[in-house]
């Protein structure tokens, strides 16, 4: 388990308070919008604007230290599972999301009978259904 410092030294970043408090929040787990990232960040550092989070997070994912999706009708979430071919389950009631391992284990995961001579890297694949919650939520309405 490598701390903060060493993964932004590992990519050549610069380390500062708040990209170590960013990846301490995400550390923690789940998929976070930025609102909930900076109200954790907030917690550990006095201040830090919204913009400040946006430019860490940007640098994070394109160091690949962070990992950003955007389901449809979501704002985009952060996540610092990476480096894994990984794919998410969204539910339609709450939004709520959650990891699913690829089946495949690499990417792209699926071939596509043609790819008009691209060279393909990658297939975003996003499940949809009812969380455990929301299901309950359904059964006791009807
Ligand atoms: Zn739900
Ligand atoms: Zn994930
Ligand atoms: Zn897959």
């Amino acid at each position: 388990m490598s701390t903060g410092e060493e993964l932004l030294r590992s990519k050549g970043l610069r380390v500062t308070r708040p990209r170590l408090a960013v990846l301490d929040v995400l550390a923690a787990g789940g998929h976070l919008e930025v609102d909930e990232i900076t109200r954790r960040v907030r917690e550990r550092l006095d201040s830090v604007s919204t913009q400040a989070v946006y430019d860490v997070l940007g640098a994070l994912s394109r160091a690949g230290l962070s990992r950003r999706i955007e389901p449809a009708g979501s704002p985009a979430r952060y996540e610092a599972r990476v480096g894994d071919n990984h794919h998410h389950v969204v539910c339609r009631g709450c939004g709520e999301i959650a990891d699913i391992d690829c089946t495949v284990g690499s990417a792209p995961c699926l071939d596509p009978h043609t790819a008009h001579g691209f060279e393909v890297d990658e297939a975003e694949v996003t499940f949809w259904g009812l969380c455990p919650t929301c299901q309950a939520r359904r059964s006791a309405d009807e």
